[in-house]
């Protein structure tokens, strides 16, 4: 039978392409690192587990309103108060299964056929993929290395036309790392009011932040910033559940409710159990969530030192998130490979490591790592780079 169109177009994944690879080394007996994770190597914490157990065994096994629990709204609510000082009330939160799905359901109620919508580049991975779902138009604006990956208002000012519906700002960054600062999304929140752009703010990464650094909202700017944005968020890198697959968007009621009636037709709700796991998450102690934080910027800190040290390898270090990424250009030229997607193949083959290579972002110059793995790991795997690099210069 043939296929639909819209699939034949979907760009496989070089995440999981990478991965397959890996686990298929794996089972030949190879002592593989894999550095491809995207989720924390943490169990997610107890109160959590517990909280859901006891939900279920309750009774709360049913369906729930298509948008979410009352009370998860509730706590949601609370949690933007709390964090980012921002009002919002029940009708303008949706909760999707995943923050992944959410902005899935908001590009399928906000795009038509040829709505152009803004990507700077290097983006995670589903972005495009999404927005072509849609019907619409990724526009790529190069965030330059130079500009540590993000882009500036001159640059977002040039990628406008007369169809140009939204913009995704995604700080702190998948793959980079990288933050904007108020005074970056003041600039490019200017441009998107003049112009009607609407924001997609996703802020799945926003506790996971380093080095003094801060994460700030884009809807915390101003009232029009807040009325021009949707936040997407979620629990699955916070508080390590990235299987409960819970998720949210928030922002303007129209598009909420459009999302919702979408939603109501696909996913009916998400999980009953999870919401509930999800509601102790936000309502419980956030001490779990410092702890992994603190762990993840002390692997930082050692194996981005570490990681500068081999021939041809540059790294801006990150702000945020749990990435890594190096760009390799000079590494893999210095070893005889004519890009960086055969220099990260010969990783895999030769040093067994698994790395995920940039071009799958829009950086063809760079390789992700995740240390989102033991601190032992992480220094075995950078040894055997720095190892691999030297031997073949
Ligand atoms: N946005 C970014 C930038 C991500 O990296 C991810 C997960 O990898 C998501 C959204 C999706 O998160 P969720 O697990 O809530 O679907």
């Amino acid at each position: 039978m043939k296929l639909a169109k819209r699939v034949q177009a979907l760009t496989p994944s070089t995440t999981l392409a990478i991965t397959a690879k890996a686990k298929e080394l794996k089972a030949q007996g190879l002592d593989i690192i894999g550095l491809g994770a995207g989720e924390p190597d943490y169990n997610t914490p107890a109160h959590i587990i517990e909280a859901a157990v006891q939900s279920m065994n309750e009774g709360q096994t049913k369906y729930t309103p298509s948008a979410g629990l009352p009370k998860l709204k509730e706590a949601i609510i609370a949690k933007l108060k709390k964090d980012q000082g921002l009002d919002y009330t029940p009708s303008e939160i949706i909760v999707g299964t995943g923050a992944k799905h959410a902005l899935y359901t908001l590009f399928q109620a906000i795009l038509d056929e040829g709505d152009e919508v803004i990507v700077p580049t290097p983006y995670w991975v589903s972005y495009p993929e999404q927005i072509k779902l849609a019907e619409g138009t990724p526009v790529y604006v190069e965030g330059k290395e130079e500009n540590q990956y993000k882009i500036t208002k001159e640059q977002l000012e040039a990628a406008i036309t007369d169809r140009t519906k939204a913009i995704i700002i995604n700080s702190p960054s998948n793959p980079t790392g990288m933050l904007y600062t108020k005074e970056e999304l003041q600039a490019l929140g200017e441009v998107c009011l003049a112009h009607d752009i609407l924001i997609v703010s996703d802020e799945i990464y926003e506790k996971l932040v380093y080095g003094g650094a801060q994460h700030v909202s884009i809807a915390q700017l101003s009232p029009q910033l807040k009325e021009q944005t949707i936040i997407i968020n979620g629990v699955s890198k916070s508080h390590s559940m990235t299987g409960w697959r819970i998720g949210y968007a928030v922002g303007n009621e129209a598009i909420i409710k459009a999302m919702t009636n979408l939603a109501s037709h696909s996913t009916s709700n998400p999980t009953t159990t999870a919401q509930y796991g999800a509601i102790a998450a936000y309502e419980g102690t956030q001490a779990p969530v410092e702890e992994m934080r603190q762990a993840f910027e002390s692997r930082l800190n050692t194996i981005h030192a570490k990681l500068v040290e081999i021939p041809g390898v540059t790294c801006i270090k990150p702000q945020g998130a749990f990435y890594l990424f190096p760009n390799v250009k000079e590494a893999a030229k210095l070893t005889g490979y004519s890009n960086v997607d055969d220099f990260v193949k010969a990783l895999l083959e030769e040093a067994l490591v698994a790395v995920i290579p940039g071009s799958g972002f829009g950086a063809p110059d760079n390789i992700r790592l995740s240390y989102a793995t033991s601190l032992e790991q992480l220094e075995k795997a950078v040894e055997r780079i720095h190892t691999f690099v030297t031997n073949k210069l």
